[in-house]
């Protein structure tokens, strides 16, 4: 091929020909990579840009910024009163602040509506960063014209370039940004799992006092209890249900461990006590019949009025003190001392019935056990669950049965699952069962209803 000569004519049209091909290739590139509100790069650019990173750059520790302008709740009613342009003109002035504070070559990105995100620069002091970025907030929140309503949160997620997909990376930032809404500086870092266990249990320590105020909050469900040579139902065990307003429904298997330990065991049981009884005199007067077992904490035998405050309630609400039961779990008992059993005691000749707990978990000895009043054993879930696992674990519930028996106890056998395990049981000489087989955990209502069903069942046979 002949090398060609281009007139300078040429050259220029080739020149613009090129420019505009590479205009066109940026555009394109640019196209759905550029939100139209704010002009800032999207969530995949940022997403691009934090790949990029990962390859050019592996193996070095980021922080990403995430910035929420407001919460769903601020922005509703700050669309409510002010139309949806609010919203707009708020990202817009929240870009440009964003993007003076950050300054040449340090992007923010735009990755939802209502929130920006973007890197600290490289090995940066923390401490001082979280600093700066709290007069970050305040600017954010002086320059706009809507500041009196939006809170602007700040969460940071560290992350390992190259590591952490960075889908990843944006949800702990926001989650961050999330929990910082709970916390005083509007500034949340996204910290390891054990560190979100403790501001948990942090949390829903503070969070249960206003629970116990709030009868939206705190309410009792209640499980049979049947009497396995018959089927028929015999009482239920009363298990407390919390509804948290932000987090839902919490298990008391997370909180009551948590709350039992402080002050606030005691009005948690009088409030537990106090619902309990007024359903089951509710029940008394409809004439369903049937015994209702109420759990207790370990603490609440160190109450000096304790068993008195009960009987007190009893009377309060009609109810006689063989229609309750109270459970303790085995290993409560163990921790208590003198008064614990003067308590005991004073229950016992009340006539109130008394049961041990998660039996089998606590590694009492059975020595120990018989100086307690009680007169039945609720053998732990766990070893019910094992017996599927063959002979070994079957030999051992039949042992724990004979053993309670011989003592004098009644048993029950809790978390019975399937009819396997409930006709093992009978055949076993268990004297009651409980489980999700005969039914689970139930509104009053809802536990009313099955409660009727069943006396009919058994009326018909
Ligand atoms: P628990 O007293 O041993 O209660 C039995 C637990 O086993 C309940 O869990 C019940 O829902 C669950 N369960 C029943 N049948 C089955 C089954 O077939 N399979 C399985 N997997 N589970 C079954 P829940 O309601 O979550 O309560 C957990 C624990 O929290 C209770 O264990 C009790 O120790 C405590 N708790 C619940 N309510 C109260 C309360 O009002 N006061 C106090 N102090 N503790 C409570
Ligand atoms: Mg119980
Ligand atoms: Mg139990």
């Amino acid at each position: 091929m002949e090398p060609r000569t281009a007139s300078p004519s040429q050259m220029a049209a080739l020149e613009d020909l090129a420019q505009m091909v590479m205009a066109q290739i940026e555009l394109q590139h640019a196209f759905g990579r550029i939100d139209p509100i704010s002009g800032l790069a999207n969530r995949i650019q940022f997403f691009d840009d934090l790949e990029d990173l990962g390859r050019d750059e592996p193996g070095q520790t980021r922080q990403v910024v995430l910035v929420e302008l407001a919460g769903h709740e601020q922005l509703n009613e700050g669309i409510r009163v002010l139309g949806s342009d609010y919203v707009d003109t708020m990202v817009q002035e929240a870009a440009r602040t964003l993007r003076r504070l950050l300054g040449h070559g340090r992007p923010a990105y735009h990755v939802a509506a209502t929130q920006f995100a973007f890197l600290a620069p490289l090995d940066t002091d923390m401490a001082e960063y979280t600093t700066q970025l709290g007069g970050m907030l305040g600017m954010l929140r002086t320059d706009g014209t809507f500041r009196f309503v939006t809170n602007a949160t700040i969460g940071i997620a560290s992350f390992v370039t190259g590591e952490n997909a960075p889908a990843d990376v944006l949800r702990t930032a926001y989650s961050a940004a999330l929990d910082a809404r709970f916390s005083e500086t509007d500034i949340g870092v996204y910290a390891s799992a054990e560190d979100a266990a403790h501001r948990r249990r942090f949390l829903l320590l503070e969070d249960f006092g206003a629970a116990l105020e709030d009868p939206a909050q705190l309410r009792m469900v209640y499980q049979p209890r049947v009497d396995l040579a018959s089927r028929r139902c015999v009482g239920a065990e009363a298990l407390l249900r919390w509804t948290h307003p932000r987090l839902g429904e919490v298990s008391p298997a997370e909180f009551i461990p948590i709350i039992e330990k402080t002050s606030l065991a005691r009005s948690t049981t009088a409030s537990v006590i106090e619902m309990a009884l007024e359903q089951l005199g509710r029940w008394r007067n409809l004439g369903l019949d049937l015994t209702l077992s109420i759990n207790i904490s370990a603490s609440n035998l160190a109450e000096v009025d304790f068993a008195q405050r009960v009987q007190l309630f009893l009377f309060k609400h009609g109810v006689r003190p063989e229609m309750i039961e109270l459970e303790i779990t085995e290993s409560a008992v163990m921790e208590n001392t003198a008064r614990a059993l003067e308590q005991l005691a004073t229950i016992d000749e009340a006539g109130i019935g008394i049961a041990i707990d998660d039996f089998g978990t606590g590694h009492s000895s059975l020595a120990y056990l018989q100086r307690l009043p009680a007169g039945v054993v609720k053998i732990d879930q766990s070893f019910v669950r094992d017996m599927v696992l063959g002979e070994r674990e079957q030999r051992l519930v039949r042992s724990m049965i004979a053993l309670s028996h011989e003592l004098g106890y009644r048993v029950v056998a809790e978390g019975i699952e399937t009819a396997a395990a409930a006709d093992m049981l009978t055949a076993m000489g268990c004297d009651e069962g409980q489980g999700y087989h005969f039914a689970r955990p139930m509104e009053a209502d809802a536990f009313e209803h099955w409660f009727s069903g069943q006396r009919l069942r058994h009326e018909a046979a």
